[in-house]
Order: C-alpha cells, then structure tokens, then sequence
C-alpha cells in the first residue's frame, strides 16, 4: 500500500486527529475519575486518623496512616501532572504537532501513542529525559 502516500494529506484513516482526540479525552476523563477516587480516599484517611487522634493518645495506626496518606498524595499528584500532560497533548495536537517528538523532531509510534496518549517524546529520548535524574557513568 504504497500509493496513499503520494497525497499530501495527513488523514491517514482510523490513526487520525479524531483518534488521538478521542484517545486524549478517554484518558482524561479516566484520571479524573482516579483523581476524585484518591481525593476520597486521602479525606477517608485523614478523617479517620483525625478519629484516632482524638481517641487514643498513644495512636497505634500513626505510621501507617501517615504512610498511605503519603502513598494516596504522591498518587493524586502524578495523576495531576498527567492531566497537564494531557493539556500539552491536546494543544499539540491542535497545532498539528501532535506524534512528534519534543526531543529529537521524529516520529512517536502509534503503538506508544496507543499506550500514552500523551506522550510528547519517543521511547528513546524518553529514556535520556533530562529531567530524570540521570547516574554518572
Ligand atoms: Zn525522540
């Protein structure tokens, strides 16, 4: 199937604008739904450790508490930085820069835009992100 190429076009049947924007705003509305979760469970935690603060001084379940509240946080915050991710992925694909690599200006492949909708870099310069704290070699 080598002649569709020959047109200048960018619609390039099921992998098009319409699929990628479906696929964005699947992956909102899960996050947002994960995020309304964890918020139910972090004020679920914090009710009930403020239950045991006030009932028993020596607070057997602190750690714990403070563990899975930490735990509920720190997932509450990724799924927020992925709703900004989204954002981003969204915008590109208005501009039409969406599938581009923001690293090296390739081709992001539609298997990885499959599993991450809002991905802005190829699997390898995902790897050497700069932004992830890199060992010494
Ligand atoms: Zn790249």
């Amino acid at each position: 199937m080598g002649d569709a190429s020959r047109h200048g076009h960018d619609e390039r049947g099921p992998s098009s604008f319409a699929t990628h924007r479906a696929r964005l705003a699947a992956d909102r509305a899960d996050t947002l739904a994960r995020t309304a979760a964890l918020s139910r469970d972090f004020d679920g935690i914090v009710a009930a450790n403020a239950l045991v603060a006030v009932d028993d001084e020596h607070d057997p379940e602190g750690a714990s508490t403070a563990f899975e509240r930490a735990h509920v946080a720190a997932l509450m915050a990724r799924a927020r930085d992925h709703l900004l991710e989204l954002d981003r992925a969204w915008e590109r694909l208005e501009r039409g820069e969406y599938g581009r690599c923001e690293g090296c200006g390739g081709t992001i492949p539609p298997e990885r835009l499959e599993i991450r909708p809002a991905a802005t870099t190829c699997v390898r310069c995902a790897r050497s992100d700069p932004r992830r704290p890199r060992r010494p070699a």
